[in-house]
């Protein structure tokens, strides 16, 4: 046979699971030019694509390449709907800035794509990498180094952010929101007080600009500074912004812990005066005293829904959360941003102040020892510190005869702020109640910085959810598994024409094996890539074959 093949791909022999939760079907699907056609195996003889099926099964002239799928699942590319890889790609010498070079940098980067990512939705929890007006630009990129490990910049807008990753190869795509506590940061700076009106107004048409420029929505983290120095109003104001464009308000609650109940009320809320759909991230109830509170919101969570409201959530399969140290201190001290903190963190008199507000509490304020204790915590990263990382709080304050707030202060003291740790504060049935929701997606939450021990959840969520959940434990079936990592997510971020397997969708795919797919990375090695996915397609290229990176870069910012 000669001539130009009638596809540059076809991924042959597989089970299509096609990301809208319908039934597994076997089928051949062909990819031209970045997007896919569906090629039915038993479809009748004369039609156009049950020949051209026969005839790529009988030789693979009709493709430039095959991917073998035989005994596979073959599904849309998995859409990571909730990440903290803004700057990863970005890092300097560690990540090599042109997305190739230090190893460290690299592990990173490509932990996501070997479990089959082919879509990372970043700027969440408030936290992004823009916008901000153009005078705090510098001081806002002193900051974000805490929050993503190392200085990735920071933009005035979406279209600069983009612009930056434009000249960084990748594999798979990135779509951001904008991060409220980065656009709070960028317009009044890291400050404990309400918004003047003239500064609401900037933050709005700072907003809506990246919005229109393609930002997916937008993000608060209502327990961080400086996101948690706003009011509900402040939220109801920005989110009617996200609204007027059609895009969702995502938030990480203000408490999801002993409060997490009046929390979720006041995210109904912002959702309900402001007019934008609510997606709740990675939602969890976590603390000994909200332990089984899902039981109580997931019920109102689905009665919304049945009421008619655009309400959908993100979960992590773990029982176990990761953040930065310094959001274990009351709010207080965070108020004037890094220097001040650390400023406080030097005081032994601000010190007493510290240990009596987790001991007894500060309304308004998630205490996450107070809810679980020092014991809960482990360092995941302390880059001056390798040998803390692992321990507990509790253990190094018992090992150092000191008391384990002077322990955590110290640390963030000699880091410059920059510690972050993981937090053993869930139980596995709210994780699992929360998995099985029918309107909940899979996010990993992954925090790629260089160094430490991370959480596994950055290189291990799909897999662990195809493996452990869906093979192991029957909690979901496969097809439901798919759909809220494909068809869900892509609905709700609005990634018109991705996360499903219909012709002239993008052809961002994933070949699995079933009955092999597996995270491998644990709490001590964190960045083990799973096993069973042997296959990922971005834009029509192989980005991943036999669970290997090909180093082929197709994946680019996506302007929503
Ligand atoms: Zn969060």
């Amino acid at each position: 046979m000669t001539g130009t093949p009638r596809f540059d791909l076809l991924v042959r022999g597989g089970l299509v699971v096609d990301g809208t939760g319908r039934p597994a079907r076997p089928a051949d699907v062909g990819v031209s030019g970045g997007r896919l056609t569906v090629l039915p195996r038993d479809s009748s003889p004369g039609s156009a694509s049950g020949s051209a099926s026969r005839s790529a099964s009988g030789s693979v002239a009709d493709a430039a390449e095959v991917l073998d799928a035989r005994g596979r699942i073959v599904s849309p590319g998995f859409v990571d709907v909730h990440t903290h890889s803004d700057g990863v790609a970005l890092l300097g010498p560690l990540g090599g800035g042109d997305g190739s070079g230090g190893d460290a940098g690299r592990e990173l980067v490509r932990a996501s794509v070997l479990q089959g990512v082919t879509t990372e939705i970043c700027g969440n929890c408030g936290s992004s990498l823009f916008p901000a007006l153009p005078e705090r630009l510098a001081a806002m990129r002193a900051e974000t180094r805490i929050t993503f490990g190392g200085d990735v910049g920071a933009y005035a807008d979406f279209a600069g952010f983009a612009a930056a990753h434009g000249w960084v190869p990748r594999a798979n795509n990135l779509a951001s929101l904008v991060g409220h506590g980065t656009l709070r940061a960028g317009v009044l700076g890291p400050v404990d007080r309400p918004a003047r009106p003239a500064e609401l107004r900037a933050m709005c048409a700072l907003l809506d600009a990246s919005l229109a420029q393609g930002a997916a929505g937008l993000s608060t983290g209502l327990i961080y500074t400086p996101g948690s120095y706003a009011g509900t109003a402040e939220v109801v104001a920005l989110a009617e912004v996200a609204a007027r464009r059609g895009k969702p308000y995502v938030t990480h609650l203000r408490d999801e812990m002993s409060r997490v109940e009046e929390a979720l009320e006041e995210a109904i809320e912002i959702s309900r005066r402001s007019g934008a759909a609510l997606h709740v991230s990675h939602h969890k109830t976590a603390g000994r005293y909200a332990w089984g509170r899902t039981e109580r919101t997931l019920p109102r969570l689905a009665e919304l829904r049945a009421s008619g409201m655009d309400v959908t959530c993100d979960v992590y399969p773990y029982t176990a959360g990761s953040t930065a140290l310094a959001a274990m201190l009351p709010p207080w001290a965070n108020d004037g941003g890094l220097r001040a903190l650390t400023a406080r963190l030097g005081d032994p008199a601000q010190r007493d102040r510290m240990r009596r507000a987790i001991a007894e509490g500060v309304p308004g304020w998630e205490n996450t020892v107070g809810n679980g204790g020092w014991d809960r915590i482990s360092v995941a990263c302390a880059p001056r510190h390798p040998r803390a990382e692992g321990a507990t709080i509790a253990d190094l304050a018992t090992a150092a005869g000191a008391d384990p707030l002077d322990v955590a202060a110290d640390l963030l003291v000699a880091e410059d702020g920059e510690v972050t740790i993981i937090s053993h504060s869930m139980i596995e049935d709210d994780v699992r109640r929360v998995l099985a929701a029918p309107y909940a997606m899979i996010g990993s939450d992954g925090v790629p910085k260089p160094g430490g021990r991370p959480h596994p959840r950055w290189a291990g969520t799909f897999p662990r959810v195809l493996g452990r959940y869906v093979r192991e434990l029957g909690l979901l079936g496969l097809e439901e598994a798919v759909h809220k990592m494909t068809g869900m997510a892509a609905a709700r971020f609005g990634l018109t024409g991705r996360g499903v397997i219909r012709d002239g969708a993008h052809a961002d795919l994933v070949v699995f094996d079933p009955a092999e797919v597996a995270d491998l990375a644990t709490f001590t090695e964190p960045l083990l890539p799973p096993t069973g996915v042997g296959a990922v397609v971005v834009g029509g290229a192989v980005v991943v074959r036999d669970g290997e990176e090909t180093g082929a870069r197709p994946g680019r910012v996506l302007a929503l």
